[in-house]
This record gives C-alpha cells, sequence and structure tokens, in this order.
C-alpha cells in the first residue's frame, strides 16, 4: 500500500491517498486537489504538472 498525504504536498488538511500502486495513488490526490483545492491547479502548465507528479511520487510512503 502507497500512501501520500495532502500535507506533504503543502495542504493544510488531513487528507491521506492511498493506493495500490503510485498511479492510483497519485489520481486519488489529483482529485482531492481539484476538490479541494482548485487553486493549487489554476494555471498550471503541463511542465507545472509534470513536476507535481515528480514530487507526488518522491514524497509517497510505503505502508
Ligand atoms: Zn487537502
Amino acid at each position: 500500500m502507497k500512501i501520500l498525504s495532502c500535507k506533504d504536498m503543502g495542504g493544510s488538511d488531513d487528507f491521506v491517498a492511498k493506493g495500490a500502486t503510485e498511479d492510483e495513488v497519485m489520481e486519488r490526490m489529483k482529485m482531492h486537489v481539484k476538490e479541494m483545492h482548485p487553486e493549487m491547479m489554476e494555471g498550471k502548465s503541463d511542465e507545472d504538472m509534470t513536476k507535481m507528479k515528480e514530487m507526488m511520487k518522491e514524497k509517497m510512503k510505503d505502508e
């Protein structure tokens, strides 16, 4: 199981994305950000999104 918390991404709530694969966790975190922190996605270029993905992979932990 892989986990990634919103706090690790700079958020302030207690949301934690969990999944069996990195892709699953990233998908869940993206949905959470879209819903709760739309401003984090605003005006983001493809390059920014790639950086965000890399950051998510880096911060992800195994549980
Ligand atoms: Zn959050």
